[in-house]
């Protein structure tokens, strides 16, 4: 089983891509834009978005692999339900694909799927252990235990984003308190900017800062900019700090869009992580599969 199909359902754009899992390269890809609508309009998208990959490819595919944009139990085959898209609960994602391309699929949560892309092809390549992290306008994760994902006996686990770290902290998108994302996410560093706006950002409507504009107006030497930046930044630094105590991986790698801020993220990571981490052993990498971690992650599924 050389060619694997990698199905990519996230909440602004669908993904298909065709896969050689010899080299750990898409030969083929197509996007969309994910419709406006429920589950059913998204499965069609996505359909006709395979369908039409799969006749234009040379390549017969042995396995479809599917990174999910919301929670999938446990057993790899049924989506729990999407936090955006109306729809999806109880979906029974990977017999569709099944039934349509003829071929065993195995499903996954868009965090696990990626770090087990990460572990297969990207930067955690030859490590036994390893934890992946996205940070993005959430935190999500996903953790490699002896070269498998482990997701858990009832599929919550990874999820580094929700480790509780302030319990009269702000609240959490998942109904809680304080946890990881609630500090660092990239909606939590908007949303202190927006409630304390750096000097440099007074002009802008406040509505449109986003974490991006902090990560900016921090390097360029804004001090309000800087403590909020900063602030998250030491968080993230605690949260992984006390997930690398749990699970001592080889290596934590990163990805989602707030490490386009490079040293600016990794830089105070790396130096909460010197004193707080128990391992001094454990590599700060940055996620190497760029858009394509989806499709990956899909395809990794089905290896
Ligand atoms: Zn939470």
């Amino acid at each position: 089983m050389t060619y694997v199909l990698g199905l990519d359902f996230g909440g602004t754009k669908l993904a298909a891509g065709i896969v050689d899992t010899s080299t750990g390269r898409v030969v083929q890809s197509l996007r969309a834009a994910t419709p406006a609508g429920g589950a059913e309009t998204g499965w069609a998208a996505m359909r006709a978005l395979a369908d039409q990959l799969i006749s234009q490819s040379e390549h017969s595919i042995g396995a479809v692999g599917v990174s999910f944009g919301g929670p999938v139990e446990a057993d790899g085959r049924t989506v729990r339900l999407s936090m955006h898209i109306p729809g999806w609960e109880g979906m029974p994602l990977a017999e569709r694909c099944e039934q349509a391309f003829g071929v065993p699929c195995v499903i996954a949560n868009d965090a696990d799927a990626a770090g087990l892309a990460e572990y297969r092809f990207g930067a955690g390549q030859g490590f036994r252990h390893m934890l992946y992290l996205t940070v993005s306008t959430g935190i999500g994760g996903g953790v490699i235990i002896n070269g498998a994902l482990h997701r858990g006996e009832h599929a919550w686990a990874g999820e580094v984003g929700h480790t509780i770290l302030k319990p009269d902290g702000p609240a959490c998108a998942c109904g809680g308190n304080g946890c990881l994302e609630s500090l660092a996410s990239g909606l939590s560093i908007a949303r202190e900017a927006r409630a304390n706006i750096p000097p440099s950002l007074k002009e802008r409507d406040p509505a449109t800062i986003t974490a991006r504009d902090v990560a900016e107006a921090a390097a360029a030497g804004d001090v309000v900019a800087q403590q909020i930046w900063g602030s998250a930044m030491e968080w993230l630094g605690v949260g992984i700090s006390s997930a690398s105590n749990l699970l001592n991986p080889g290596v934590i790698v990163i990805g989602g869009g707030l490490t386009n801020a490079g040293e600016q993220l990794f830089g105070p990571v790396r130096r909460v992580m010197a004193y707080r981490a128990l391992s001094k052993q454990v590599e700060l990498r940055p996620a190497a599969l760029g858009d394509v971690i989806g499709i990956m992650g899909g395809a990794a599924l089905c290896m």
